[in-house]
């Protein structure tokens, strides 16, 4: 599948420095940092720095230190926020049924709180 990566969406300009973030960590290829409406105590996004607009993307096309540099950061997140020991929720939403916002491709991480079942069945 070809992806069309928009360039101006919102994380494309916190990596290019245009809008502020608060970050946790920071590696060659990954940024992780405060989700702006936080849903959780603790409600972190993980980034990469590569044009990516979502998971498929990524895992098709990203390069081997790309994805391994990725899931090095949730984890090395995870840790520094320790919530290992009660646990957390991580998530990607993808395209409009996945209610995707920002089509740059993004794991949330949640945690602080029990979180509940992952979905609410509609009535
Ligand atoms: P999505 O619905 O695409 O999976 O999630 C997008 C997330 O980005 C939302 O949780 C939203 O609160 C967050 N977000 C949107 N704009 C900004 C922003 O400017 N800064 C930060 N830190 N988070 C943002």
């Amino acid at each position: 599948m070809p992806w069309t990566y928009d360039t101006s969406n919102i994380f494309a300009r916190i990596l290019r420095g245009e809008i502020p973030n608060k970050t946790v960590l920071e590696t060659a290829d990954t940024l992780a940092f405060h989700d702006i409406r936080p849903q959780a105590p603790v409600h972190v996004l993980v980034i990469p720095k590569g044009a990516y607009v979502d998971f498929a993307h990524f895992a098709a096309e990203a390069t081997e230190a790309e994805i391994a540099d990725f899931h090095r950061t949730c984890a090395r997140v995870c840790e520094m926020l320790g919530v290992n020991g009660d646990g957390f929720r991580a998530i990607t939403n993808a395209g409009a049924h996945g209610h995707q916002e920002v089509p740059h491709y993004h794991l949330h991480i949640l945690a602080g709180r029990p979180l509940g079942p992952m979905l609410v069945r509609p009535a």
